[in-house]
């Protein structure tokens, strides 16, 4: 299943000159849907917003980054599905190649959709709950309808919902948070080569989304299309320090309470 949908994705690259993923490689089912979104400075700067669905992510470029003012919606193009390892990329693409330029971690966590997920996506009234490091709570996705632009995949509009995490009258407050994720590092040391490697996600971090009132349930996983199954399988050694990278900082005027891992 995600092979076949991956075939736009490996068409447009050379995967003996970019570092970037093949999809290859089994990515271990996560106790929730993931979601990404990487600070890319290609031949334009922009945001690519990626949500695990159908064992590939679904991906958008929005090129003003995401907008916390609820009045202030981001155009989405969307692109083609990327492979569920490309959630863990943070590095430099040759230039020449691709989208080349610096990819940034710049965040990423769990989603949950307001219902079907393939039936949402199809309608194209896409409504979804986000528990990341920086983009939290209500979000919606609205396809275009008479897109002017005529592209082969549509446009869409990225929208806030009005809850706790909107901040009216300050559309780019997120952006500020303009450091990596997975490394902490800046565009700049990412393209220097410089600093910590990016930390891999963790796959079962779900327990501190629920803690902090972001409702993220564990789902069941979605068919399983050659994604194995590992049940009982042991965190990575990276899985802890990674989830303490991931929520240290998301306790926004809440308590901030022990932040561990599901083992
Ligand atoms: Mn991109």
């Amino acid at each position: 299943m995600a092979k076949r949908k991956l075939v736009d994705y490996r068409a447009k690259r050379d995967f003996s000159k970019t570092a970037e993923p093949s999809g290859a490689d089994v990515v271990t089912p996560s106790r929730a849907l993931r979601f990404v979104v990487q600070k890319h400075a290609a031949s334009h700067l922009h945001y690519d917003f990626r949500l695990e669905m159908d064992s590939v992510f679904k991906s958008w470029a929005v090129a003003k980054g995401p907008s916390v003012d609820a009045a202030v919606r981001r155009l989405a193009a969307e692109v083609e599905d990327h492979p569920l390892d490309y959630g863990d990329f943070e590095g430099t693409i040759p230039k020449g190649q691709y989208g080349g330029g610096t990819v940034m971690l710049w965040d990423r966590g769990f989603w949950q959709p307001d219902g079907d997920a393939r039936a949402l996506y199809a309608k194209g009234d896409l409504k979804f709950v986000l528990a990341g490091e920086k983009m939290k709570g209500g979000w919606v996705l609205v396809r275009m309808k008479n897109d002017k632009y005529k592209r082969k995949l549509p446009n869409w509009l990225l929208i806030k919902h009005h809850d706790e995490f909107e901040e009216p009258g300050s559309p780019d407050a997120l952006l500020e948070l303009d450091h990596s994720v997975a490394s902490g590092r800046s565009m700049d040391d990412i393209a220097a080569g410089k600093g910590a490697s990016p930390n891999r996600s963790c796959a079962r971090c779900t327990s501190n989304a629920m803690r902090y009132g972001i409702p993220i349930a564990p789902m069941p996983p979605i068919r399983s299309g050659g994604r194995k199954r590992q049940a009982g399988a042991k965190p990575s050694s990276s899985c802890h320090r990674s989830c303490r990278r991931c929520y240290a900082n998301w306790s926004i005027g809440r308590p901030k309470g022990p932040i561990g891992c599901m083992k």
